[in-house]
């Protein structure tokens, strides 16, 4: 029986994995290793017995006992902590599912790639943030990363059989975020709800900012360069409002492969869970007479500071984006808790990376797990400082 453990399983990605697993059998078909989630513990209790998992653990230590009562009588292990949820990933797994958000992700999935197997990777924030790190890791223990961003699946996908050397631009496609038709002299007044309504996908509040800010976007750059080792240069972005293309591989003969579907994250999951076979999977099929059209749009670089952002994150490398990721975080708490405009999420992170880039040293060729979490920490005091200084202006 194929052993599982998903990682931030009570989230948007989190339950779109266990509906999957729900589908294929649950119990029944999987053995499930551990299940993590962060405060909805009723809920990760509810999943852990369904899928009668050895261990639950949730992120937050003072939910530990309600976690505990929930699971009583059970046999279910219960844990709680940072370091509880890395000792659960230490506990070897054939699929893992890594869909824990933010920075948070970066140490289980580590923990999971050193026993070999297979890591449907959903924390795209590991890949910005350690890059190189975690690519060295799958290799040297026989892991194999599977990308679920649905960008990145789409890429994956159109490469299968492919030359890597034949790739000529990979297109990233971008649904604009909530705020996409507004003008851009009142995107600076921007409110947390205005920002969450997004057009097409239903994700976390979270990433659905970052779409609005093309966070995200910035973010998918860095992991497309980071996860397929694609020259930067090489890397577009394009608005698509309809979010039926998920990106594109274009070839040295022209060519471009396009992977379409509904927007449905079940998609790149379910390719992740059945990899390298293809089964049938629940998602709504695409009715073309009915679409009729499709657009594309270049990406106003005045909106979207990020896109400028990401470009220079990907010049220096090395500890940069972790800065970069931190920062974003950082701001991002800041805007959700109303202390800061839309726009000036941006103005943070690059306030930040100015800062670090006169104070340390970013850019470096070896870098260890601790450097990048020591990176981390101080990119979140200097976006803290520079978000109080620019919401008090
Ligand atoms: P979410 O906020 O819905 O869920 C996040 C999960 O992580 C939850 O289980 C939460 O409890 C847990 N969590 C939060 N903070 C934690 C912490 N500090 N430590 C441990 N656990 C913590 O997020 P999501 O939208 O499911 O996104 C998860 C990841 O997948 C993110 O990296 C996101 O960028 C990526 N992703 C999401 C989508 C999507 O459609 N939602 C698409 C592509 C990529
Ligand atoms: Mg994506």
């Amino acid at each position: 029986m194929r052993s599982i453990s998903i990682f931030g399983a009570t989230g948007s990605i989190g339950e779109s994995t266990f509906d999957l697993i729900r589908r294929a059998g649950g119990a029944d078909a999987f053995r499930t290793v551990a299940l993590t989630g962060g405060r909805n513990v009723a809920r990760l209790a509810e999943m852990a017995r369904e899928l009668r998992a050895e261990i639950a653990v949730c992120a937050d230590e003072t939910c530990l006992p309600a976690l505990r009562d929930a699971l009583q009588g059970t046999g279910i292990e219960t844990a709680a902590g940072a370091g509880a949820i890395a000792e659960a990933a230490d506990r070897p797994a054939d699929w893992v599912m890594s869909a824990i958000v933010g920075a948070a992700g970066l140490v289980p999935g580590m923990a999971a790639l050193r026993h070999g197997g297979l890591l449907a990777l959903a924390n795209k924030e590991s890949l910005v943030t350690a890059g190189p790190l975690l690519m060295q890791t799958a290799a040297a223990h026989g892991a194999t990363i599977l990308p679920v961003d649905s960008e990145h699946s789409a890429i994956f996908q159109g490469l299968v059989g492919e030359d890597i050397a034949t790739v000529e631009r990979i297109i990233l496609t971008a649904s604009g975020g909530a705020l996409r038709d507004w003008p851009l002299d009142s995107l600076a007044r921007a409110t947390v709800a205005e920002a969450l309504a997004h057009p097409n996908w239903a994700m976390g509040q979270r990433i659905t900012i970052d779409s609005a800010s093309m966070f995200n976007k910035a973010l998918e750059v860095i992991e497309t360069r980071e996860f397929f080792g694609i020259d930067p240069d090489k890397i577009e972005v394009i608005i698509h409002p309809e979010s039926l293309i998920h990106s594109m591989v274009g070839f040295h003969d022209g060519a471009i492969m396009a992977h379409m579907g509904a927007p449905d994250m079940r998609h790149s999951i379910g390719y992740a869970l059945n990899w390298p076979e293809r089964h049938p999977l629940p998602v709504a099929r695409l009715d073309l007479a009915q679409i009729a059209t499709l657009s594309f749009r270049a990406p106003d670089m005045a909106r979207y500071p990020a896109l400028r952002l990401c470009r220079e994150v990907m010049r220096i490398r090395g500890l940069a984006g972790s800065a970069f990721n931190a920062a974003k975080e950082i701001a991002l708490d800041h805007f959700l808790d109303n202390r800061l405009g839309f726009m000036d999420m941006a103005a943070v992170v690059e306030d930040t990376l100015t800062q670090l880039m006169a104070e340390t040293r970013l850019q470096m060729d070896v870098i260890t797990l601790d450097d990048i979490l020591q990176a981390d920490h101080l990119a979140r005091v200097r976006a803290t400082e520079s978000a109080r200084r620019r919401s008090a202006a």
